[in-house]
């Protein structure tokens, strides 16, 4: 068994400046040793720890699809120690990757089911990954209707335009882009606050549509009642939580909420589940 503390050796082989603020960027890296990427096998929504020799290591969810063959891929803001390293890094450096960590989003339980992903700011990232996982040709089959109401302050700050657009113009897909503001006179999207969006847009709950959600707390807290009114079951909301987090593996208790280790137990509950425990999230 691979030790869990043991990152896999990788090499940073693009680096993509996501938005103007030039705050985040998306890394992508291929594995150095034959065999790594088989062992590295995940599933959207899991995470992995980011490891910095000497500097440190920092959690971060898997932004590319387990249906991209050939490298991993995550987006990070740049807010401290760790990150602003990675930031400064090169195309070619060598760190590790360790991983993959956590649960997933219920893939098993979404087959069938209409699928309403609703995202803000950064926490994308892993939301980027289930829609691509969704719309594989090989998996669009097994969900129905699929929605994505995403937000961000200003068009410049959205990830992941170049895919955004193209989703936008494929009819198995609702794709609502909605932007806080913009002096933009050419923006062709929604302007308004992903709650307001979401009240707008999304279809009404029924026993076969369940929500995942990722954003900013604010974000979060003005959705919930919106998806309430329309009627979402509380096991029918799926959230993923960023607690601090130090080993990843449930050994060090760093992330806990009650007993659940947000690391190991999550960082995928749904918003039944989460009722629960206290709310230190
Ligand atoms: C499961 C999971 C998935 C995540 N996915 C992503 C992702 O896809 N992209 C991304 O950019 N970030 C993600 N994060 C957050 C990321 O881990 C932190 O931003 C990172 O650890 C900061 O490390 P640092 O050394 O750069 O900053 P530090 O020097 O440790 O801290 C800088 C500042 O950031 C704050 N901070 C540190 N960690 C967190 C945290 N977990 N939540 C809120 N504030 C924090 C500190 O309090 C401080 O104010 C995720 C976190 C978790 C737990």
């Amino acid at each position: 068994m691979q030790n869990p503390y043991l990152p896999y050796p990788v090499r940073i082989d693009e680096i993509i400046t996501e938005t103007e603020d030039r705050n985040l960027k998306t890394f992508k890296f291929v594995f150095l040793n034959d065999g790594d990427e088989e062992k590295f096998s995940y599933q959207a929504g899991q995470f992995a720890e980011l490891s910095i020799a000497g500097k440190g290591e920092i959690p971060i969810g898997i932004a590319s699809s387990p249906t991209e063959k050939g490298f991993v891929m995550f987006t990070v803001n740049k807010v401290g120690l760790v990150s602003t390293f990675l930031h400064n890094m090169k195309m070619g450096d060598i760190m590790g990757i360790r991983g993959p960590l956590g649960n997933y989003y219920p893939w098993d339980a979404l087959e069938g089911k209409n699928v309403v992903i609703i995202g803000g700011g950064f926490a994308f990232t892993t939301l980027r990954s289930s829609i691509v996982y969704m719309l594989d040709p090989a998996n669009r089959s097994k969900f129905g209707d699929i929605h994505v109401i995403y937000g961000a302050r200003s068009p410049g700050m959205l990830l992941y335009r170049n895919e955004l657009a193209e989703w936008e113009a494929r009819d198995d897909i609702n794709v609502h882009i909605t932007v806080d503001a913009t002096d933009d006179p050419d923006w062709k999207y929604n302007v308004g606050f992903v709650p307001t969006i979401t009240e707008q847009k999304a279809p009404p709950a029924d026993e076969n549509t369940y929500a995942i959600i990722c954003g900013p707390p604010v974000m979060i807290k003005f959705t919930q009642p919106v998806l309430d009114k329309q009627g979402y079951k509380h096991d029918h909301i799926i959230m993923s939580l960023e607690n601090r987090m130090k080993c990843g593996i449930g050994m060090c208790g760093h992330c806990n909420v009650g007993k659940e280790f947000v690391c190991k137990d999550g960082p995928v509950f749904t918003l039944a589940q989460l009722s629960h425990i206290p709310k230190e999230y």
